[in-house]
């Protein structure tokens, strides 16, 4: 008999099994693709050998939320590689930003303004642990540190405004290229807490890959979850909740909108109501391409960097994402670039090499972006077209076909403002159980929302077990002897 069902294999369908299964449930998971993993997928794309990840490719929260500090990724044969250099910024006039894991470093980097980032991001590194757990939790109960709270309040209120604390155009383009990540109008107070949280960890629990790609992430939560007993269905869409039968607990690692189309009948008006006004963000298309040699960015420094973002300077940012979120195609959009072999030498084969790389464009966008992001990269590393062996294009659009949880291409399942980073994705003083008895949400559009941390998963999965088996303490997630490598 199953005790409960999940419905989507994304990180947090998984860390909910994987919690569920370790407090002794009966797991059966369900996917509509015929692997799993949802954002955790990793696919040879042009070359057998040469893998690409056609989601999530940079694991700054995987590497620092509660769930994996527990579940113990290494210690499963999961390494994360760290770029010593996790993210650059180049500039239209040649020169680049860039941030290192040692915060000096990067100080002596930006001159003037050195001081200045220290003066933000140290205080956060050294309370990781507290700024992590603060921006990744359900956001139902007080904060346990209250100094990390303030010293992340004036400092998303000081850089989620107009005001900043930078004078030089590299710092400020810095720290805006971290807050785009949010992927919305600027400057906004959730965009400034975006800047902290992956600003920081830069310095911190650094920004890695998954070495071989991020499907590795997968594979591991798999293997926990089927060690407990669980069972995967592949190539199984649910499209209505009355397929699951009379499976007392039901997670659904899906978007409010699918939620409504296999449940939409059973919701009461109210709350079905609540979630068709639950707002999709703009989206993102994603180019991949195979090359037969590293990006030769103009600027030596780039070249070092583990994510590179191409956005030029502050104040192009703010107008490229104002504009994006508003609906309108700008020429030159924002777009994150990933060389992965820079961090991971497994990743080549024989020279070639996979290059990752996606465009923020407005929601429902139907353009293959091939082009545009081969232009953008090219306006910082000329000749990289000449490197190009093969590419492929995902307009946004196509992305809600290939995952129905990337609503008109929305990759944070969910817009990223205020209101819903509070309130996701409605009111309710438990996001994420559903007026449907037994049944829960557990996907990004629930707090904490977006990234690959399985916070989420873990949170709704430990509100079903508080709700339906009375158990008030999380199961133990840490590897078990027979399972460690
Ligand atoms: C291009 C791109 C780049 C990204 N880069 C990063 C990155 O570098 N780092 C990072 O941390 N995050 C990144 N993300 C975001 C990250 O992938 C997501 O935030 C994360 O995967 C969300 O996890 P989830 O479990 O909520 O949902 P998902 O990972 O989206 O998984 C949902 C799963 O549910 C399945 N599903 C949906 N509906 C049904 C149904 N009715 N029946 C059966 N199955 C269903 C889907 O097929 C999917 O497999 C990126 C995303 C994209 C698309």
């Amino acid at each position: 008999m199953t005790d409960a069902a999940i419905v989507g294999t994304g990180p947090n369908g998984l860390a909910a099994a994987v919690t569920l299964a370790r407090a002794g449930l009966k797991v059966s998971l369900f996917e509509k693709a015929n692997t799993i993993g949802g954002g955790l997928r990793t696919a040879p794309l042009f070359d057998l050998d040469v893998p690409h990840d056609i989601c999530s490719a940079v694991h700054p929260m995987a590497a620092a939320s509660s769930f994996f500090r527990q579940f113990g990724l290494e210690a499963r044969g999961v390494r994360l590689l760290q770029p010593d250099m996790p993210y650059a910024h180049p500039l239209p006039d040649g020169s680049a930003a860039a941030a290192w894991r040692s915060i000096t470093r990067t100080a002596e980097h930006l001159g003037a303004d050195g001081p200045r980032r220290t003066r933000v991001m140290a205080p956060l590194a050294a309370r990781s642990g507290s700024v992590v757990d603060l921006l990744l939790s359900h956001q139902r109960s007080l904060p346990q540190d209250l100094r990390a709270a303030l010293l992340l309040a004036s400092r998303a209120l000081a850089h989620g405004t107009t005001r900043t604390a930078f004078t030089s155009e590299p710092a400020r383009a810095l720290l805006t290229g971290v807050a785009a990540h949010a992927v919305g109008k600027l400057p906004s107070l959730a965009s400034a807490a975006v800047a902290m949280l992956l600003g920081h960890a830069a310095h911190s629990t650094g920004w890695p890959l998954s070495e071989g790609g991020s499907a590795r992430i997968a594979e591991a939560m798999a293997a926990d979850i089927t060690a407990h007993g669980g069972v995967f269905h592949t190539g199984h869409h649910v499209r209505d909740l009355a397929e699951l039968g009379d499976i007392p607990l039901v997670m659904l690692d899906i978007s409010p909108k699918e939620f409504l189309s296999i449940a939409g009948q059973r919701l009461p008006a109210r709350y079905a109501r609540a979630l068709c006004r639950y707002r999709y963000g703009p989206g993102a298309a994603k180019a991949d391409f195979l090359v037969s040699e590293p990006i030769p960015w103009s600027n030596p420094l780039v070249r070092q960097a583990g994510t590179v973002h191409l956005g030029g300077t502050h104040a192009d940012i703010v107008r490229q994402e104002t504009a994006t979120a508003a609906g309108e195609r700008v020429a030159d959009p924002f777009v994150l670039v990933v060389d992965p072999a820079v961090t991971d030498p497994s990743r080549t084969s024989g020279g070639k090499r996979p290059v990752w790389a996606y465009a923020h464009v407005p929601n429902g966008d139907t353009r293959d972006p091939v082009d545009l992001i081969r232009r953008r990269i090219e306006e910082y590393a000329p000749g990289f077209s000449d490197t190009v062996i093969a590419s492929r294009g995902l307009s946004a659009m196509q992305y809600e076909t290939y995952n129905p949880n990337y609503v008109g291409g929305d990759i944070a399942s969910g817009a990223m403002t205020l209101r819903q980073s509070l309130a996701r994705p409605t009111v309710r003083r438990d996001p994420y159980k559903t007026p449907l008895p037994g049944v829960f949400l557990c996907s990004s559009a629930t707090p904490p929302g977006p990234s690959v941390h399985g916070m989420c998963g873990y949170f709704a999965a430990q509100s079903a077990l508080r709700k339906h088996h009375g158990l008030r303490t999380p199961p133990d997630l840490s590897p078990q002897e027979k399972e460690l490598i």
